[in-house]
């Protein structure tokens, strides 16, 4: 499966942005755990973010294998674009499910970058991957809703403006169905931070600026629910597909960063009088990683194609995220390996995109949950949760 050759201006001008901020850069806010301003300013500026908005809300409306090129050019550059995937994509849940009103109001500030929605709280600290245990609950008050309840590993909300919010609104032994009875919100951060939602930084082995959130009697326009109350879970589900096939994209990037970095050292670096990647022990290892990333690049394509043609691609989503996460982080173990001690020295940028590439066989979804999805819904095999 090849790339329509049309995407080669588009991963040329996100390589010619990504060259404005080189390893040091990452380097320095890695340290001190700060948040990549200038280069998300960039990347919505020359309107990247907004690829999968339509061009009726004043975003580029490119496809979802465009927007995927993207990612994979971000993160093959070395950058990092975890610091603002989300803005990418959970504008999604809105542009699918909200009101004429609610698109019109968020969708074209977010396409010109003055409206941030970065946040997206789902995972809960008691219910962990088994979402429809969440607890966070919002009740109708008049034209409000009530919110109580904790996120945790809500990533980017200390900069982001607007919040996607997963909340029970019936009791789930009250709900119509096992999946009936969560809804989503649209939260206007800066209308409840201090009055009722409380935000607190987690550190964490990368820099990747997640949080917990806290809502506490916070009360939210009855206006911000999208969709119909109670079929948040759907919503959200609906939304997956191109966050996993995204993220797969971004683990593509970095494979292929780990790929050229670690056969760029493998040729120059002399030892016993000859050239490391002479040594077949050395070369192989770095095959392999290739061989993996390309297999895995393949699913991210497919799944990719799929979502754009408006078919079903749950296996494939799921299956790419799977295969491109193992991949990178395979290609990042790789990478550690072919520098030796150097591969542990901050200055060679090694040691940090090992650290960022490990959160993907853990987040968004983790790979026994993959598992899973695929035993289920592609083998038939019995429900085991
Ligand atoms: C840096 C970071 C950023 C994140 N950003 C966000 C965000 O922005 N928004 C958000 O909502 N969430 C976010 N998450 C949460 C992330 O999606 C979850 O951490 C992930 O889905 C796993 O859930 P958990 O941590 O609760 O693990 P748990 O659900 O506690 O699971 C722990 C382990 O047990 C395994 N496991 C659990 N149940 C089963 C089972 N039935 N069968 C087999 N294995 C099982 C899991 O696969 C996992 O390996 C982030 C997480 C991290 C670390």
């Amino acid at each position: 499966m090849t790339e329509a050759a049309d995407l080669a201006p588009i991963r040329e001008a996100v390589r010619a942005l990504c060259a404005n901020f080189p390893g040091a850069y990452w380097r320095d806010l890695d340290r001190k755990r700060g948040y990549p301003e200038e280069f998300v300013a960039a990347l919505t500026k020359a309107g990247f973010l907004a690829a999968l908005i339509p061009e009726e809300y004043g975003g580029s409306g490119l496809t979802m294998t465009a927007a995927a090129a993207i990612m994979e050019e971000i993160q093959a550059s070395g950058c990092n674009g975890a610091a603002c995937h989300a803005q990418m994509y959970t504008m999604g849940t809105v542009l699918r499910h909200g009101s004429a009103e609610q698109k019109a109001r968020y969708l074209p500030g977010i396409a010109r970058g003055e409206l941030r929605l970065q946040a997206f709280g789902v995972t809960e600290p008691t219910s962990g991957t088994d979402t429809l245990s969440l607890r966070t609950n919002a009740t109708r008050d008049g034209d409000h809703y009530v919110i109580n309840g904790q996120k945790i590993w809500t990533s980017r909300a200390e900069h982001s403006d607007l919040m996607l919010l997963l909340a029970r609104t019936t009791p789930r032994e009250q709900a119509a169905s096992r999946t009936a009875g969560l809804s989503v919100f649209l939260i206007d951060m800066r209308e409840v931070t201090g009055k009722g939602l409380t935000i607190r930084p987690i550190r964490t082995m990368m820099n990747h600026a997640t949080t917990e959130v806290f809502f506490e009697n916070m009360r939210v326009p009855a206006d911000t629910l999208v969709g119909a109350e109670g079929q948040g879970f759907r919503y959200i589900l609906s939304g997956m597909n191109a966050e996993r096939i995204l993220i797969a994209a971004e683990c593509i990037g970095d494979a292929k960063w780990f790929i050229d970095k670690a056969a760029a050292y493998a040729s120059q670096r002399v030892v016993f009088d000859r050239p490391i990647g002479q040594n077949q022990g050395v070369q192989f290892p770095i095959a392999r990683a290739y061989i993996g990333m390309r297999a895995a690049e393949l699913m991210v394509r497919e799944a990719a194609a799929l979502y754009e043609a408006g078919k079903e691609c749950g296996a494939e989503a799921n299956m790419a995220k799977h295969l491109a996460a193992e991949a990178s982080w395979a290609a990042a173990d790789m990478c550690v390996q072919t520098h030796g001690g150097f591969g542990f020295a901050e200055e060679f940028d090694i040691e940090r995109k090992f650290r960022e590439t490990r959160l993907y066989t853990v987040a968004p979804i983790s790979t026994n949950l993959i598992l899973s999805y695929i035993a289920e819904h592609v083998l038939g095999l019995p429900r085991s949760y």
